[in-house]
C-alpha cells in the first residue's frame, strides 16, 4: 500500500488491521473454480482497492441502507431485513465486496429478528473489534476483506460453537444454491 492509501484506509476507519493484511490473502470466491494465479491476483487487487475507497466512493457503491450499516455501523430494525427468516439453502456474501461470509447450513432461528449463524464460512471471512458504544461491551463483526460492519458476535448461540453471529440482512447478499443438497 502506498502511504496515501494507508492514510485513506485509516481515515475510512478500516484501520491498520486491514492495512497490515498480507497481500493476496483475501478470501477467494469459493466453489467457483478457475482460481488461476492471474484471477487470484486480479481479485486481490480489487480487494486492496476497496480498502482505501473514499467515503464518497462508498456512498456511490452502496445503497443508503447498505452504507448506514456497512460504513456507518448502523443496525437495521429487527424483523425488517430480507434474510432474518430466510430458510433457503445458499451462500451469504458481503454486500460491499462479495466475499463469501456464511453458508445456510450454519444459519439458525435465534428469534432475534436478525439473520443468525453459529459460525462463519472460514476464519478469515470475518474479523472482530471491541465495540463499547451505547454503554455496552460487545464484539463487532466486520468483513475480513473490506472491513465493512456486519453485526455483532454473542456467546449465546447453539452447538457446536455456542456462538451467535447476529448479522444485518442489508450487509449481505444471498446467493441461492444451484444444486439443492436434498
Ligand atoms: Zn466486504
Amino acid at each position: 500500500m502506498t502511504p496515501e492509501a494507508t492514510a485513506a484506509a485509516a481515515a475510512l476507519g478500516v484501520g491498520l488491521a486491514v492495512a497490515r493484511r498480507r497481500p493476496g490473502c483475501a478470501p477467494l470466491r469459493l466453489h467457483r473454480g478457475h482460481t488461476t494465479l492471474v484471477a487470484r491476483d486480479e481479485r486481490a487487487e480489487q480487494m486492496s482497492d476497496l480498502t482505501h475507497l473514499s467515503d464518497d466512493q462508498w456512498r456511490e457503491r452502496l445503497t443508503p441502507e447498505q452504507y448506514n450499516v456497512l460504513r456507518g455501523k448502523g443496525t437495521e430494525r429487527a424483523f425488517t431485513g430480507a434474510y432474518w427468516d430466510n430458510k433457503d439453502e445458499g451462500l451469504y456474501r458481503c454486500a460491499a465486496c462479495d466475499t463469501p461470509l456464511f453458508k445456510s447450513e450454519t444459519k439458525y432461528d435465534s428469534g432475534s429478528g436478525w439473520p443468525s449463524f453459529f459460525e462463519p464460512l472460514t476464519a478469515e471471512a470475518v474479523r472482530f473489534e471491541r465495540d463499547t458504544s451505547y454503554g455496552m461491551m460487545r464484539t463487532e463483526v466486520l468483513c475480513g476483506t473490506c472491513g465493512g460492519h456486519l453485526g455483532h458476535l454473542f456467546d449465546d448461540g447453539p452447538e457446536p460453537t455456542g456462538q451467535r453471529y447476529c448479522m444485518n440482512s442489508v450487509a449481505m447478499d444471498f446467493e441461492p444454491s444451484d444444486e439443492p443438497t436434498r
